[in-house]
């Protein structure tokens, strides 16, 4: 079972280089359950990806209450979007791509910030 840095951890990283603080995005997402499952399996990457994908949409819903609110994971250069989340084979670890170009992408936990 991994560790819940281990899956933290990535999101941690992606929101602070974003300039978002990584408490205030959790209390947006209140308890949350992670499914026992994704958790119990031995590679942290189905867990990562599903809270990424709470972690963003957190985000993305209050964006106008948040202190230096911004679309996240941001984008390249001066691309409005957030970024997509995306996964290879099931379980394996996600990445952020642009929807534009989806040749520009990053694992999870290594967004290279703004
Ligand atoms: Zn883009």
């Amino acid at each position: 079972m991994p560790e819940p840095k281990e899956i933290f951890g990535p999101i941690d990283h992606d929101l602070r280089v974003c300039g978002l603080a990584p408490s205030t995005v959790y209390a947006y997402l209140g308890t949350l359950e992670l499914d026992p499952e994704l958790v119990a399996d031995p590679e942290p990457g189905a867990a990562v990806r599903s809270l990424a994908f709470h972690a963003q949409a957190a985000v993305l819903e209050n964006l106008q209450e948040m202190k230096n609110g911004h679309s996240w994971p941001m984008c390249q250069g001066k691309h409005p979007h957030p970024m997509s989340l995306g996964s290879g084979r099931e379980g394996s670890w996600p990445y952020w791509y642009c929807p534009k170009n989806p040749s520009y992408r990053f694992a999870v936990g290594e967004h290279p910030g703004r």
